[in-house]
């Protein structure tokens, strides 16, 4: 078991492998703990979405949210996703981990669709795994139907350097997925490696330019025209534009000058929790800025 790995780990570190740093060990450490952790987590009730408004940059309407997942850990605290989705996604607990959360988004848009009346959609990350997955179609569609979503409410988000892994295997499964009518997105636009003859034939509606471009904005003439550049690539593409990680009123200023159609950030929401994400839907409403249909 795990406690005998690591103690394994731990003497064969000190006996055997004297050349490795005690920073290498103590990661290796952390992995196993985090690993054995982690086989317990969803039992126990530890994670938890959590959810960040993305408004509509001509308007300021709240058009949606993105579902993110928090491991809340009694010990560890909290660990964050990129400390444990990766590991999930090496030893095949992501599998259980990606269920988990499409049926808690799904159920989450239902609960509002009853509280609000307003069909609210949310996005959810999908993990490499689960677009490599044969079962991912029947998978979403046996969640919609259960909570009664209509395709709009549901959307996927597949990292750019996900998608680009295995294009062709991605476009088939994204292809499958568009003819359902779920709406699908490239996050991360700008950090992996897109051919742009794939972008071309990615069966996406929306890209989500990297917050580490809109970061700079201001500060760094080059991010700039990188912004100006991908809101263009996208438009000429037939594809809307998420700005992700909009901190500062002179970077919304930009975007929304530069055209680019949706922001999310920390200046107009963090992600989170569901009964402090009501308040983003409640101010909307008092504002009179949620431009969504009303709840069949
Ligand atoms: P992502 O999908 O690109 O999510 C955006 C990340 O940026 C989130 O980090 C969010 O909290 C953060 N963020 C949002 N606004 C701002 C801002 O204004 N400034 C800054 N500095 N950061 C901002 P988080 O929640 O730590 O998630 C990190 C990544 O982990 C996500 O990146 C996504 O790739 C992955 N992830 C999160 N939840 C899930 C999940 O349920 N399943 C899978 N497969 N991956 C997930
Ligand atoms: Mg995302
Ligand atoms: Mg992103
Ligand atoms: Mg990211």
């Amino acid at each position: 078991n795990a406690d005998a790995a690591m103690y394994h780990a731990k003497s064969s570190g000190r006996n055997n492998f004297q050349f490795y740093s005690g920073e290498m060990n103590r990661a290796a450490l952390e992995r196993l703990h985090l690993e054995k952790e982690m086989r317990s987590a969803q039992d126990l009730g530890q994670y938890q979405l959590y959810f960040q408004p993305k408004y509509s940059a001509k308007d300021l309407t709240l058009i949606g949210f993105e579902a993110l997942i928090r491991w809340r850990h009694p010990t560890l605290g909290m660990v964050p996703p990129l400390s444990f989705i990766p590991i999930a996604e090496e030893n095949g607990m992501i599998s259980q981990i990606g269920l988990w959360v499409l049926e808690e988004a799904c159920k989450q848009v239902y609960e509002w669709k009853k509280t609000f009346n307003y069909a609210i959609p949310i996005a959810i990350n999908l993990s490499a795994y689960q677009l490599r997955s044969t079962t991912l179609l029947s998978e979403v569609n046996a969640v919609m139907q259960r909570y009664e979503l209509s395709v709009n409410d549901l959307e996927l988000e597949i990292t750019e350097s996900v998608a680009m892994r295995d294009p062709n295997a991605c476009i088939g499964q994204l292809n499958a997925l568009r003819i359902m009518g779920v709406q699908l997105a490239i996050d991360d636009f700008g950090t992996g490696y897109s051919s742009l003859s794939y972008l071309k034939v990615m069966p996406v509606h929306t890209l989500k330019l990297d917050k580490s471009f809109v970061n700079d904005i201001g500060q760094d003439q080059n991010d700039e025209v990188i912004c100006i550049a991908a809101i263009n690539l996208a438009h000429s593409l037939g594809l809307k534009v998420v700005a992700e990680g909009v901190e500062t009123v002179e970077q919304q200023t930009f975007l929304v000058e530069n055209d680019c159609d949706i922001l999310q950030g920390y200046l107009l929401g963090k992600p989170a929790p569901s009964e402090e994400a009501k308040q983003f839907i409640l101010d909307a409403i008092k504002a009179n800025k949620l431009n969504l249909p009303l709840a069949k």
